[in-house]
């Protein structure tokens, strides 16, 4: 599907964050060609000039001057502090690779030693997996919703296939990096499969249930998941991946 894109300009780079134990998030991207349906983000085209009305998934607004708004930011900071790419967009979405924001910014915060964490779908972040080396301190998660990656295709459609994103997490962490896994949300899913295809890739992982039921609740009751809709579900299979998982689940 084509992804309408705009170049913009943006004010800001370092946002003041709610996530505990984290200060700033940056978002190099407002909008995210991974296309998720089940996306939180999607409230976003709020913000955008161009695109309220447009689908998400089907526009990108590129903030191409963020990094050097970024160096501004980090020449007036007194202290350095930490870092989330990203809330509202996938750091490591098909732009990326033609505008390196993300990593222009990684290098500005690595070269100012701040706390740097990456939660991504892609495989694109072994691009900068030196500079992530590099860093003071820094963590890289995988959103991995499912083991199955048939039910990941028609729920994230252009995003990455699930076996990708574990080789990526296996082989940062071959080099050293710090890597967790996000199960979140909990598609359908054989926990036992994902436990044992996953655990050896990650530090820990954390875990979330489907929290906007209503953005997709026709689709999976027209796909016969109507059953991962509920509680009891989240519930159930939140009990067998903590008990799968053991110490490494936060
Ligand atoms: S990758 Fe994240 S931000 Fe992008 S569409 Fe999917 S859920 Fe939304």
């Amino acid at each position: 599907m084509a992804v309408a894109i705009r170049e913009i300009e943006t004010r800001s780079a370092l946002v003041r964050s709610r996530i505990p134990g984290v200060e700033f998030v940056i978002n190099p991207y407002l909008g995210c060609g991974h296309g998720c349906r089940y996306c939180y983000a999607v409230f976003m085209r709020r913000y955008s000039r161009y695109h309220r009305e447009s689908r998400w998934g089907e526009f990108v607004e590129v903030k191409k001057n963020i990094v050097g708004i970024l160096a501004g930011e980090l020449a007036r900071k007194r202290k350095t502090g930490s870092v989330f790419f990203s809330s509202v967009c996938d750091p490591y979405q098909p732009l990326e690779k033609r505008y390196q924001l993300t990593r222009g910014c990684l290098e500005l915060l690595r070269n100012h030693g701040w706390e740097i964490s990456i939660l991504t779908r892609s495989p694109l972040v072994l691009r900068d997996i030196r500079l992530l080396r590099s860093a003071l301190d820094c963590r890289v998660g995988f959103s991995i919703p499912t083991d199955d990656d048939r039910i990941r295709e028609r729920l994230e459609r252009a995003a990455p296939s699930i076996p990708a994103r574990i080789e990526a997490l296996r082989r940062l962490r071959e080099a050293g990096i710090r890597t967790w896994a996000f199960i979140a949300p909990m598609l359908p899913m054989d926990p036992v499969r994902l436990h044992r295809l996953l655990a050896p890739a990650v530090e820990y992982v954390m875990i979330d249930p489907l929290n906007y039921v209503s953005r997709v609740e026709g689709f999976f009751r027209n796909q016969g998941w109507g059953y991962a809709l509920s509680r009891e579900y989240g519930r159930k299979t939140r009990r067998e991946l903590r008990r799968l998982f053991g110490k490494k689940a936060r």
